[in-house]
Parts: structure tokens; C-alpha cells; sequence
């Protein structure tokens, strides 16, 4: 049996449905067909798994046999078993050199990008390996290093670390990765987003050059081609991505927007729908701030999460955004995977993503658990090409929306433009409302049930501004000269 090809109508389940895009694999009905010694499936037996997810079923052969990996997975799909459980097996089942004196000294590193993920794989590797002898630890930043030294001195066998900290105990000597053989990096992307790439390099310099590497990344940008290129001996490469599985439970729309209406129709969809909790995505770690000072500056409570931003800030960010405190978050697509919040009503893009797959990932933040979501996207003349791009991968054509007239009015006053027709029509050129057709009745009901709950800093901002609730900033820009507005719309 082989895996479902690209593009096919996925099969629900809780984990992703593969793409087998690199190599195809056959799919294994259980994990006793692979060849993990049996402390290890008492463990994940206990767990619960009895069959691997497609990423363990392409991971773990490849990585028992020794051989480097490439892996394009996120975080849901089992990846963290994927490497943990290999590792687990070669580590107790390679001969103990029985003339070694002192305490163990490392054999595997697993490099997290945040403690969060750091602490959760160690978790694993604590579950995993309950019937082996290994010993493993968590190294991160932001604790005293006291209690991970003593964890060191005393012996471990598989470190997992975030780079900073690991490198700090290096550079003190309280640290030796003389004799790693498994290095493990996960969420690649996710590091180089987080300006981790000079410690990467340190810390792989540390470790003996014969070891096996494994690299796993939700996304393989160029960058972590080069990456891998340097890290990796003829790796094999495994893909796997949840391909809408869940869209059936997601409402996706599209508005094709011009730019300089992305922001009024934000404001105007925000307040509308009666949003609970909204997750906006932008492509760059700058977008999302500026996108967020202007939604605050609307009266919109919301809250920026991206790479830039420090660990407690984050940590901020997500527990006022899981608490409602605020009701939107915006984020990059690297920021936003470590983000675990269950009741997610809205996703927006408001800038498309270049990668289809990115797009599959954000949808997939919300709808989550058999609930309902929505998602909405924003596409400007110049992300049209995307558009297309994600159609390709989902095999779905995204419902197309206008832009609602008094949205458009407003962005044409306040902007002067002379081609906002351009944009304002569906991609079939007609002009179609929100609600408007037998097609769009389901956004109907649900914004006429939400219009009962409308925020009340939608009320305040219709009062001050004289009932075009979502102009406020554009308003004030209309007194700039036109070159000055030019620049503030560029990111
Ligand atoms: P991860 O992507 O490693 O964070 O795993 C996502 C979730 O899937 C975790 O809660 C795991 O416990 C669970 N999981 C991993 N592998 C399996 C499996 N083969 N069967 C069932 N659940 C699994």
C-alpha cells in the first residue's frame, strides 16, 4: 500500500494525512514491523500507538539503519517519535563500553528552538525510554543552570537543549559533546527564524563529524537547504504535511483586496463577525508589528507573536491570547507553530503565503477538534500567483469574495486610487457581496449570529468616526502628502 499522492481528498484523521513527496514509502500497519527491540514498544504500547503515523513509518527505518534524514514535517504529525524512538533504540542496544570511568557523557543531542518544545521532547524521550536505562535531560535559558549542571555532572545520555543555553555551558566546559553520535535538529525553520544560525554552527563544530544527523523542518526554504547541505550526509528525505484533512470543517473565502484595503477590511471583518479569537498571519516579522500597533490603534486588542520576540514575550503573548484577554494574535507562519490554543474561531491571512503548504498549516489552527473555523484570506494583485499556487495543492477553489462597498468607498477616498475596480471584482468578474448568493448563505447566518455579539469598540470607533467604523488611521492619512503615504504602505 503507498501513501496517498499530492493533492488527493485526505482521509480524516487526527494526524496528517501524508504527502509523499520525496520518496515514496509503504505505509506500515503497526510498529512491530519495525524494528524497535521490545523495551521500546512495551512503552509506546502503553502510550497507546499501535500504528506509526507517516512520518514514523518513513523516519524510523532510514534513522534505525544509521542513514542521515531530511524531514519536512511540523510538530502533530509524531515527529518527536519519529527521531526519539530510533534513538532510543540504538543508544540501548549499542555495546556499553564497560572500561569507561566516570559518569556518562552524552551520547544524542536533540537542539529545540524554544523550552517549551525542549521540555515536551524531553517528555517524550522520558516516556519512550521508561524501560531502558538511558538518561536524558533539558537544557534551556531562562532558569538557573544549577540543576541542569548537576543533571550533566551526573551522567546523561541524550541531551535536549535551545542553542543559547547549551552553548553558555560550553563555553564554561560544563559540557562535553566529544561523543555524540545522534544529533537531532528540530524545527529548523523555526531556528534560523529565531537568528539561531551561529550557534547552530558553534554547537555542530563541538560534535564529532562522523555522527548521524537528523534535520526536521515544516518548511525547506532555501535556507535550510544550505543547512542541511552542510549538516547532512546524503541524507534520505522524508515529507509529510496535513493536507486539508480538516478544510472540510473550515469556511475558507478569499477577498481580493488591494493592498491599501487589507487593513480597513481587517477592522471591518474583526468587528462584523463578532471574532472570539482571531489568528492573523503576515509573511514578515515587520508586517506583523506594524499590523498590529495599527490594529491597536483602532481599539482592537491584539498582540504580536514572531521570531524577533523574546522567549517571555511570546510566553505573554500566548497566555493572554489563550486567556481571551486579547482576542487576536498576529503572527509569522514560524511563530505561530509552537502555538497550542484549541478554540481558535478565525484565521486570517492577511498577506498570502508564498508556500502553498504554509497556508494548509495556518487553516489548520483553527477547526481544530471536530469544531467549526473559518478562514479568511486576503489577496492583493501581486499574490494572485500564491492563490493559484494553493488552489494547485488543496485541489479546492477558494471562495472568492469582494471587498463590501463601504470598505471600498472609504479605501477609494482615502487613498485616491484610480484602479480599485481592479481588484474589487471576483476572480469570475462579478461583484458578489458578503452573504450575497445562494453560496455564501453559511457566512450569512453565522455573521448575523455574530452581529449579535459585535465588540463594542466596534461601536465606539463607528461613533468617533461618523459611521465608517474601520477608517480611522487611513483617515488621518489622507492629510499626508502622497509620497509620505506611499512609504508607510510599503513594509
Ligand atoms: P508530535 O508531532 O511529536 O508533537 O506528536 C503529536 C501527538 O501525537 C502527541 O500527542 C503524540 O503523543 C501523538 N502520537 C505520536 N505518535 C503517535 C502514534 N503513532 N499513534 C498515536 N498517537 C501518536
Amino acid at each position: 500500500m503507498f501513501q496517498s499522492d499530492l493533492g488527493e481528498e485526505a482521509q480524516t484523521t487526527h494526524l496528517a494525512v501524508t504527502i509523499a513527496r520525496f520518496e515514496e514509502i509503504p505505509l506500515l500497519l503497526h510498529f512491530s514491523s519495525l524494528d524497535l527491540s521490545q523495551r521500546i514498544l512495551d512503552a509506546i504500547a502503553q502510550e497507546g500507538y499501535d500504528t506509526p503515523t507517516p512520518i514514523q513509518a518513513q523516519a524510523i527505518p532510514p534513522a534505525l539503519a544509521g542513514r542521515d534524514l531530511l524531514g519536512c514535517a511540523q510538530t502533530g504529525t509524531g515527529k518527536t517519535a519519529a527521531f526519539a524512538l530510533p534513538i532510543l533504540h540504538r543508544l540501548s542496544s549499542a555495546p556499553v563500553d564497560k572500561s569507561r570511568r566516570g559518569p556518562v557523557t552524552p551520547r544524542a543531542l536533540v537542539l529545540s528552538p524554544t523550552r517549551e518544545l525542549a521540555n515536551q521532547i524531553e517528555g517524550s524521550f522520558k516516556v519512550y525510554g521508561q524501560y531502558t536505562k538511558l538518561r536524558q535531560t533539558a537544557i534551556y535559558g531562562g532558569v538557573s543552570q544549577f540543576h541542569q549542571v548537576r543533571h550533566l555532572q551526573r551522567g546523561v545520555d541524550i541531551i535536549v537543549a535551545t542553542p543559547g543555553r547549551l552553548l553558555d555551558l560550553m563555553e564554561q566546559r560544563l559540557v562535553d559533546l566529544r561523543n555524540i553520535e545522534i544529533f537531532v535538529l528540530d524545527e529548523a525553520d523555526r531556528m534560523l527564524d529565531m537568528g539561531f544560525i551561529q550557534p547552530i554552527r558553534s554547537i555542530a563544530k563541538a560534535m564529532p563529524a562522523k555522527r548521524q544527523t537528523l534535520l526536521f523542518s515544516a518548511t525547506m526554504p532555501r535556507s535550510i537547504m544550505h543547512l542541511a547541505d552542510s549538516l547532512l550526509h546524503d541524507p534520505v528525505k522524508v515529507s509529510v504535511a496535513p493536507v486539508a484533512s480538516t478544510a472540510a470543517l473550515i469556511e475558507q473565502s478569499v477577498y481580493m483586496a488591494p493592498r491599501e484595503a487589507k487593513l480597513p477590511l481587517l477592522e471591518h471583518l474583526l468587528a462584523k463577525h463578532g471574532v472570539e479569537r482571531a489568528l492573523i498571519f503576515t509573511r514578515t516579522k515587520f508586517g506583523a508589528d506594524k499590523l498590529t500597533r495599527k490594529l491597536i490603534h483602532a481599539g482592537v486588542k491584539a498582540l504580536a507573536i514572531h521570531g524577533n520576540k523574546a522567549q517571555n514575550q511570546r510566553q505573554r503573548a500566548l497566555e493572554s491570547f489563550r486567556s481571551g484577554k486579547s482576542r487576536v494574535l498576529v503572527a509569522t507562519d514560524v511563530a505561530a507553530r509552537g502555538i497550542d490554543v484549541d478554540s481558535i474561531t478565525h484565521v486570517f491571512n492577511f498577506d498570502l503565503p508564498n508556500d502553498p503548504e504554509a497556508y494548509v498549516h495556518r487553516i489548520g489552527r483553527t477547526g481544530r477538534a471536530g469544531a467549526t473555523g473559518i478562514a479568511i484570506s486576503f489577496c492583493d494583485g501581486s499574490e494572485r500567483n500564491h492563490l493559484r499556487a494553493i488552489e494547485r495543492l488543496t485541489g479546492k477553489r477558494i471562495e472568492a469574495m469582494s471587498v463590501p462597498e463601504d470598505v471600498r468607498s472609504a479605501s477609494r477616498t482615502t487613498e485616491n486610487r484610480t484602479d480599485e475596480n481592479r481588484d474589487g471584482e471576483n476572480r469570475n468578474g462579478q461583484k458578489r457581496s458578503e452573504g450575497g448568493g445562494s453560496s455564501a448563505k453559511p457566512k450569512r447566518s453565522r455573521s448575523r449570529s455574530n452581529n449579535a455579539e459585535a465588540p463594542a469598540q466596534h461601536q465606539r470607533r463607528k461613533k468617533s468616526s461618523g459611521g465608517a467604523p474601520a477608517f480611522h488611521g487611513k483617515k488621518r492619512n489622507a492629510a499626508k502628502p502622497r509620497a509620505a503615504r506611499r512609504s508607510d504602505r510599503r513594509k
